[in-house]
């Protein structure tokens, strides 16, 4: 059985007072003994984060990385960094990541390799557009870009996968759970194919405007193992609610 991981991502949000707030709120909540908890704030604040969550079981990601280790670099952040942060995960190729920066493949490989050597769980974040659903080509979009950032990696240890599809992210249209369930058996059965993963063993994360109110149905699906939550970590009681959902 996998156990199901809910993770927080908290995007470009939130200030020292803020993130102070959410943090009290979240260790307030009642932890579900059955599911792995993660929340990715921004990296100026990776060091609150892990300060006020020792020991909470929820652990603590970042929303990304630089491919190479430290050097003259200016502006990226390293995978050493954020272990050195107590980092335990970190999102690679978030739609955003791709769409605003321009992060293909070939980089997303790196980033994939580098992170996974310093022994972070890489959560691996695929999905289409809405030109490419309505076109057909949502399954051959999601395919190629899992075969991109996985094949011929020496390990994948860890690794996550979040299917997160372009259109519902922030729009409040969330997949059906029978439309994501279809995507994940497909990942699913792709990643049997990629040498070093064990696809049973994969968790596979639902992302797109996850709120409680979708959260039981799409859980209940076979192949959705949680999900990489947006908008709605926002708030620690809905959070909360999510949390209960996949417990
Ligand atoms: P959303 O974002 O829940 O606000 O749609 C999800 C994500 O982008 O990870």
């Amino acid at each position: 059985m996998r156990r199901p991981l809910v993770a927080g991502n908290w995007k470009m949000n939130g200030s020292i007072a803020s993130v102070d707030s959410l943090l009290s709120g979240l260790s307030q909540l009642k932890m579900a003994k059955t599911v792995d908890l993660a929340v990715c704030p921004s990296f100026v604040f990776l060091q609150q984060a892990t300060a006020a969550l020792t020991g909470s079981g929820i652990k603590v990601g970042a929303q990304d990385c630089s491919p190479v280790s430290d050097g003259a670099y200016t502006g990226d952040i390293s995978a050493s960094m954020l272990v050195d942060q107590g980092c335990a995960l970190v999102l690679i190729g978030h739609s955003e990541r791709r769409e605003y920066h321009q992060e293909g493949d070939a980089l997303l490989a790196e980033k994939l390799a580098t992170v996974v050597t310093l022994g972070l769980a890489p959560v691996l974040c695929v999905g289409e557009t809405r030109e490419q659903r309505e076109a057909g080509d949502a399954e051959q979009v999601v395919g190629e870009q899992l075969r991109g950032a996985l094949m011929n990696q020496s390990s994948l240890e860890g690794l996550v996968i979040a299917y997160e599809p372009v259109w519902a992210i922030g729009t409040g249209l969330t997949a059906t759970p029978e439309q994501a369930q279809a995507m994940h058996a497909y990942i699913r059965n792709e990643l049997a194919s990629i040498e070093g993963v064990s696809a049973n063993e994969t968790r596979l994360l639902y992302g797109g405007s996850v709120k409680a109110a979708n959260a039981v149905e799409l859980f209940a699906q076979p192949d959705i193992d949680g999900a990489l939550v947006g908008g709605a970590a926002l708030d620690a009681v809905e959070f909360g609610k999510i949390i209960d959902a996949a417990a």
